[in-house]
């Protein structure tokens, strides 16, 4: 065929990013609309990887590369499903690949958490992230603080509430961020898992580096230090668990250090209640758990009420439906078989869609394990498209489509050369202050950088 394959993306996180790298190497002639509903691509790079992880964040410069070449577009401030439907972008190409990723917190349903210091860790990640679709200010009068879950989320979420406003202000956050965080009154945050040491879900490096502050101290009740049959075999099965309970028996025997700010992560404390008097929490319950020898634990009946005033649910993040695709509501995630979108109905691939990242395997694992998703999704897609079973669209033409979502749709669309300026623009805001780039949170002011009025 002598025109290349047209697809385009949705959704320029790192699975986006990585399904549109792999199908321009695959050795077809390629082009790629990457979507992103964002003025910024990057996805929870940029909205969910915690300032002071600026390695992290530096992927960024990898995925740069990626972004530079010539066969992958850039089309930013668009929401599939509400500023164009599916159905009105499948004339424009061969296939389409949905890698929305996730932003929604998942619920923690036990009686009072509906008060308002109830709160899901996305909200604070996208506070303190400069995410311009969550809140500017953030109330953080606690003292003593909660944190529900023991993930790595968990563990941001707590080294954010426990470290001071200054060591982070060395790092990208936002004005508002740093004036919030200098009003910070927690000193004790206590992270709460239902299980043992050795099913905590923290990574070794990330669970050493929140002592690494000379502000905190990690403290473990070493009575939280249980192990059964199936944790043991766990431990051996597993180097990075095994790591983990090393760190967590070493929190729980050293001596004391005197940190001002305290992270107590206790385990074995399943969450029962959150206590609210006149409208606010004043407390949270817990019931304490045992091993039963296969790594699940069974409730004691020994309930502990904990002095908190606030309470932060880390217990995962959830994906959103995009309207007009099919979306598994339990899982929260996109039906497929590795890849291809499947009709609900039949059970049969719908032809032509395919999925990626968090969206298609629910919220778990690393920037990197996006990777091998995206070359499962594209190795079917090309397979798809070498073997015929691709229809052919109506107007593959770049041109056609540009102009339907400009001229017909009315978008004003960022692209990468205005990604380019939006970040040498945060990169001399942040300058003058001795850091490598400060973030701009507003919307209109992203635009003003990278949308169409500065091309
Ligand atoms: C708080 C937090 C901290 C993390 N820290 C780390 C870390 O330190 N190291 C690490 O390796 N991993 C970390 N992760 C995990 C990592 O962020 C994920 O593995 C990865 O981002 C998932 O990639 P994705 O592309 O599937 O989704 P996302 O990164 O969520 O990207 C999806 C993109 O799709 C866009 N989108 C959504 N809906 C639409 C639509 N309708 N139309 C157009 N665009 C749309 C979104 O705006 C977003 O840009 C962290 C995750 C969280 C939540």
């Amino acid at each position: 065929m002598s025109r290349p394959l047209r697809v385009a993306v949705i959704g320029a996180g790192p699975a986006g990013i990585y399904a549109s790298d792999l199908l321009i190497k695959s050795g077809e002639a390629v082009s790629v609309d990457l979507y992103e509903k964002m003025p910024a691509p990057f996805g929870l790079i940029r909205y969910g990887v915690a300032p002071d992880h600026p390695r992290i964040k530096g992927i960024v410069t990898s995925l740069h590369r990626v972004l530079d070449k010539p066969e992958i577009r850039l089309l930013g401030n668009i929401t599939i499903g509400e500023d164009v439907t599916v159905e009105e972008l499948r004339p424009y190409y061969d296939a389409i690949i949905f890698s929305t990723g996730a932003t929604g917190d998942r619920d923690l349903p036990i009686p009072g958490s509906d008060l308002p210091e109830s709160i899901g860790a996305g909200e604070f990640v996208g506070f303190y992230d400069g995410n311009p679709l969550f809140e500017r200010g953030w109330n953080l009068q606690a003292q003593k603080v909660a944190v529900v879950g023991v993930g790595n989320v968990a563990l941001d979420v707590s080294r954010v509430l426990a470290k001071t406003a200054d060591e982070l202000k060395v790092t990208e956050i936002p004005d508002n961020v740093y004036e919030n965080l200098s009003q910070n009154q927690a000193t004790e945050v206590h992270v709460f898992g239902r299980r043992g040491p050795a099913q905590c879900k923290f990574t070794p490096k990330e669970l050493k580096e929140v002592d690494e502050s000379p502000t905190i101290e990690v403290i473990v009740d070493p009575e939280d230090i249980d192990y059964d049959a199936a944790s043991e075999e766990a431990r051996r099965a597993s180097k990075s668990q095994d790591l983990v309970c090393q760190t967590l028996e070493g929190y729980a025997l050293r001596e004391p250090q005197n940190a001002p700010h305290k992270i107590y992560m206790h385990f074995f404390e399943s969450p029962v209640e959150i206590l609210g008097e006149d409208g606010h929490v004043v407390g949270f319950r817990t019931e304490r758990t045992r091993l039963n020898g296969d790594g699940t634990v069974s409730g004691t009946g020994e309930y502990r009420t904990w002095d908190v005033q606030a309470v932060y649910h880390a217990v995962g993040y959830r994906s959103d439906a995009v309207n007009g695709v099919p979306f598994d509501a339990e899982r929260a995630v996109i039906p497929n078989d590795g890849g291809h979108v499947l009709d609900p109905e039949t059970g049969e691939p719908i032809t032509a869609l395919y999925t990626t990242g968090w969206i298609k395997r629910g919220p778990v694992g690393l920037i990197g394990n996006t990777k091998s998703d995206a070359k499962e999704t594209t190795d079917m897609l090309l397979s798809d498209w070498r073997e015929g079973r691709l229809p052919e669209p109506a107007q593959p033409g770049q041109e056609e489509v540009l102009e339907f979502l400009e001229k017909d749709k009315g978008l004003a669309i960022t692209t990468w050369e205005g990604w380019y300026r939006l970040d040498a623009a945060e990169r001399a805001a942040g300058e003058g202050e001795g850091r490598e780039r400060k973030k701009i949170v507003e919307w209109d002011e992203m635009l003003k950088h990278a949308g169409p009025q500065a091309d």
